[in-house]
């Protein structure tokens, strides 16, 4: 241990590539016991402070002038903290990867007070952040991000049933206590401080190594849907389709800043493009201050010869150009191989005129987090014809065997490429895919000779199954990028050190991310399930087949129709090759059939066995288009707290897809984010398909998005979210009492089309049915709601699919019939077969719930001996009038209450006229004809917030 922080303190950087473990050569092949035993890796220097600064192992403030800072990652240490940094440094943590599980990035967005995981520094905008973990990154730090995202579910790679923690660090949220010393642990200063993605446990650094290593998932272990019950195999689906999580994720007011920061780019460029650009644009240059050690300035780049890639037009925020004004330094750029070539992609470093050649190298090795040994490598020119020509690749690789000479030219080079140079031998780590516990990996010497056989062949022995068939085992090698993980075998006669070079040929960057996997083979079966929506209701397994053949040309050998859903007019395609269940996704996304566009999901299988007793997982949908810019941070923090294939996005196929997901897991809950509206297309999805359902009568809680939200008050969820914590969110579903409540179905029956049918065709509307669940009303209240229906555009996805079809006639002129206000006149009411004699009024409501437009109480408190008290699992409707909009505002103010009517559990009302309806604040125009209103099949299970809560904070 000592000579070990003897070696970070004072030992040369030259000397710590051996810390990274990669130039460890040793004296035979050994197994190293595990990760944690390797060093933290970072080439710390001493700095001299100049304003004030944070450690980021203890996160205390440094006192005095000097700290350590790390020249490749910018990790800053007290002295006495040295010999305790327990963090890997940026450059070797791909060697510190449990899984390779890659990140899920949507599009970039500004992210304030976060910080960068792999430079450290503050986030600049626009960056990136992983849609299922914490992490953010800087767009231009993405390259470098290690695959070390959650595992949420199993791959058929490196399946297992016990979890670790998974530790992240930084971005803690304020307030965050560390669970082992129980004192502060976060920093709005610095990354520090460390997570748990799973169960949320939070720690110091110094802390979190003594927490035991199995994740239990926490408090909110229950609701979670365990990631080893969930199996997808997904090789050619990106992360954003694996988790069903929208490409395009951006709020409007982030689209307009986006959009206000280029100025010439069309909007309709694909994201890897952009992604591309601004990897391009945006570059680093590294300066040495005194004192101060390596800073990270991102810098814009130089507007010559960047080609189009970097044509200025997506600049970000502009950035002062700080270009050493210092003459004794000199500013080179270097490219990572041929793929940086290939990619125009660079960096800038700043050294000093006089520096050293292997000072040179090794200051273009850091800009790419590579420790090695800077011997290992040389640097190559590159010219401008080079950069131009097409041939670059094949030139620079020719070029490889000329001797290049010193750096220091006469004429200042422009660029320069970083090179391996070619070596006899090399150790090689090899990772068996099966996780034997204490072996994280064997180190191995490789020669010339080496294949992938020979390799096979030494490596069973050291993992104790020298027993077994060589030709059981295939070695595959695996990158792992932030962004995907690739896998791929290799062939047994391949020469391994071929390999190697090759590899560092392309980027040193990726041989620093190349892992070598020892795999068993086995028959793995692919299956691939995607759920495709939007086809025409009602047709015969057959019939749904053809027309998947027609519109997609589907390959019938290997999809077949493993679900129909014939009243939605949704299949699910089991897929058995990886590439058919890409092509299908991505052309069911581009057909419509019938002028409606298909919908594809994505779904992953719910191993429902293996949910433990006591896991109820909670089934989220989310409404993104509900509540402004709630939606998609929901969606956010919920993949993150639970496993991202439990949330769904309403929007995207609606309820079906969730529901089909969890059609056979025994138990679970449900809750859906977003308004009333929402909330009655979720329950009639149930509906209809809990028949479907091994759980059919799952509980439902609300988190009431956007304005209204009668029935989230009426179960205390409140009257709409406003930024609460979405983990207290979920401790309240936990804890939330069932309760049961009436749905109620309405016909209607209309005798002849409303005036102003489309075309004026009076052709009779076939009778058409809704669902309800707070209240329906006729007259003065439903034209109301008509009238703000048009300003409202609150959840239009919802008023497609719950009502709008040939019945819906929204925009038929109010002006004709808004002055007949007799509606006492217009209608008739049977209540339970009895006519009812209706009062002078203007509007006539039916409620189930007592809450109406927005919290009020239409039926009143007072007592009365004509009715029972209402409850809203009693089986029956209550029946009131209001006068008019003066009596309609007395009862919104709770003035007044509606005029009691009737009570009863079957309506029949004719319409004499055409008459606004509405139905759970949903309005339409209804034709002339017959209503009725009946119980529609059980009662629901909703959750209620519970009170006890309440009162424990209360008090
Ligand atoms: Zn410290
Ligand atoms: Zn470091
Ligand atoms: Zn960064
Ligand atoms: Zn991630
Ligand atoms: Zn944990
Ligand atoms: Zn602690």
């Amino acid at each position: 241990m000592a000579d070990e922080a003897r070696s970070l303190l004072g030992g040369s950087p030259a000397s710590s590539p051996v810390l990274a473990g990669r130039g460890r050569v040793s004296s035979s092949s050994s197994s190293s016991s595990s990760s944690s035993a390797i060093p933290p890796g970072h080439s710390f220097r001493r700095v001299t402070l100049t304003k004030p600064t944070f450690c980021h192992y203890c996160t205390d403030f440094i006192w005095g002038l000097a700290g350590y800072l790390c020249e490749v990652c910018n990790f800053m240490s007290h002295e006495k903290c040295l010999k305790n940094v327990n963090i890997p440094c940026s450059c070797i943590a791909p060697s510190h990867v449990r899984v390779p599980v890659a990140h899920c990035f949507g599009p970039p967005g500004h992210y304030k007070r976060k910080f960068c995981t792999v430079c450290r520094k503050s986030l600049e905008s626009p960056a990136f952040r992983c849609e299922v973990c914490e992490l953010h990154v800087h767009t231009d730090c993405i390259l470098f991000v290690c695959s070390d995202c959650r595992q949420c579910h199993q791959d058929g790679h490196q399946d297992h049933d016990t979890y670790h923690h998974h530790w992240r660090e930084g971005n803690l949220p304020s307030g965050a206590r560390c669970e082992v010393c129980k004192k502060t642990c976060g920093s709005s200063e610095v990354l520090s401080g460390m997570r748990c993605e799973w169960c949320g446990m939070l720690a110091h650094a110094a802390c979190y190594v003594v927490v035991t290593p199995e994740c239990t998932f926490g408090r909110l272990r229950s609701m979670i849907l365990p990631p080893s019950c969930v199996q997808l195999f997904s090789r050619n689906f990106s992360k954003l389709h694996c988790f069903r999580i929208s490409e395009n994720l951006q709020t409007e007011s982030e689209k307009k800043n986006y959009a206000s920061q280029r100025t010439s780019r069309s909007e309709k460029e694909d994201t890897p493009r952009k992604i591309r650009h601004l990897v391009a644009r945006s570059l680093f240059r590294f300066r040495l201050l005194p004192g101060r050690g390596v800073g990270v300035l991102p810098s814009r780049a130089p507007s010559s010869n960047e080609g189009d890639d970097v044509d200025g037009s997506t600049q970000g925020p502009a950035k002062d150009v700080q270009i050493s004004t210092d003459s004794s330094k000199q500013t080179l750029k270097i490219f990572d191989g041929s793929d940086g070539v290939k990619r125009n992609q660079f960096r800038l470093i700043s050294v000093p005129r006089i520096a050293k050649n292997e000072e040179v190298v090794e200051a273009a090795l850091r800009a790419y987090y590579i420790n090695d040994d800077q011997q290992e490598y040389e640097l190559q020119t590159f010219t401008q014809q080079a950069l131009l020509s097409d041939d670059v690749i094949n030139r620079n690789d020719a070029a490889e065997d000329s001797n290049l000479g010193s750096v220091f030219r006469e004429s200042v080079p422009e660029a320069w490429i970083i090179r391996a140079k070619p070596k006899d031998e090399e150790v090689i780590r090899i990772y068996p895919a099966w996780l034997q516990e204490g072996t994280a990996y064997i180190s191995l010497r490789v020669n010339r000779d080496s294949t992938t056989q020979t390799v096979i062949k030494e490596v069973l022995p050291l993992l104790g199954r020298q027993a077994e068939c060589l030709q059981n085992f295939r070695l595959v090698e695996v990158l792992m990028g932030g962004k995907q993980v690739q896998r791929m075998v290799l062939d047994s006669q391949k020469l391994i050190l071929n390999r190697l070079e090759d590899i560092k040929k392309i980027s040193i960057r990726q041989m620093n991310q190349t892992r070598f996997y020892i795999v068993e083979n086995s028959k793995s079966t692919v299956q691939v399930n995607v759920f495709v929506g939007g086809l025409p209701p009602q047709l015969s397994p057959e019939e749904y087949m053809n027309i998947l053949k027609d519109e997609l040309a589907i390959k019938t050998n290997v999809v077949s129709l493993s679900h129909v859903y014939q009243a939605q007019g949704a299949v699910v395609l089991e897929i058995s090759c990886f590439s058919e269940a890409e092509r299908i996704y991505m052309l069911v996304k581009d057909t419509t059939i019938n002028d409606k566009p298909l919908n594809a999901v994505v779904i992953p299988e719910v191993m429902a066995s293996k949910i433990p007793q006591n896991c109820w997982p909670l089934l989220v949908f989310v409404n993104p288009k509900s509540g402004g810019l709630k939606g998609r941070d929901l969606l956010y923090c919920f993949r993150k707290l639970l496993n991202p294939h439990q949330v769904f996005e309403l929007t995207n196929g609606g309820p079906l897809p969730g529901f089909h997901t969890f059609s056979k897991v025994p138990s679970f809950r449900v809750l859906v984010c977003g308004g009333d509206g929402t909330v009655g297309w979720v329950l009639g999805a149930l509906e209809e398909i809990r028949h479907k359902l091994v759980c059919s009568e799952p509980s439902v809680a609300i988190l009431p998005l956007g304005t209204g939200n009668d029935l989230g008050r009426v179960l205390r969820w409140g009257a709409g979210y406003s930024g609460e914590d979405p983990y207290s969110i979920l401790i309240s579903v936990d804890e939330a009492d069932n309760v049961l409540m009436d749905r109620w179905t309405i016909l209607l029956d209309a005798e002849e089309p409303a005036e102003g049918a489309e075309n004026g065709v009076a052709e009779p509307e076939p009778p058409k049915i809704v669902q309800m669940n707070n209240y329906c009303g006729l007259g003065i209240d439903a034209e109301l709601s008509l009238d703000f229906h048009h300003a409202r555009e609150e959840e239009p996805g919802k008023f497609n699919s719950r009502f709008h079809n040939k019945g819906v006639y929204v925009k038929v002129g109010l002006q004709k019939i808004s002055h007949t206000r007799n509606l006492h006149k217009d209608i008739k009411l049977q209540v339970d077969q009895r006519e009812v004699e209706l009062p002078n009024i203007e509007g006539l409501i039916f409620i189930n719930i007592p809450s109406w437009g927005s919290g009020a109480d239409l039926w009143g408190t007072d007592s009365d001996d004509r009715f029972e008290k209402p409850r809203i699992d009693d089986g029956l409707l209550e029946v009131v009038g209001v006068t008019g909009v003066v009596h309609m505002g007395q009862v919104q103010s709770g003035f007044r209450s509606g005029i009691r009517i009737a009570q009863g559990s079957y309506f029949r009302v004719t319409l004499l006229k055409p008459i606004p309806v509405q139905v759970d604040g949903e309005p339409w125009i209804q034709a002339p004809g017959q209503i009725i209103i009946s119980a529609a099949g059980p009662k629901v299970h909703m959750l209620k917030k519970s009170k006890q809560k309440k009162k424990k904070l209360e008090a």
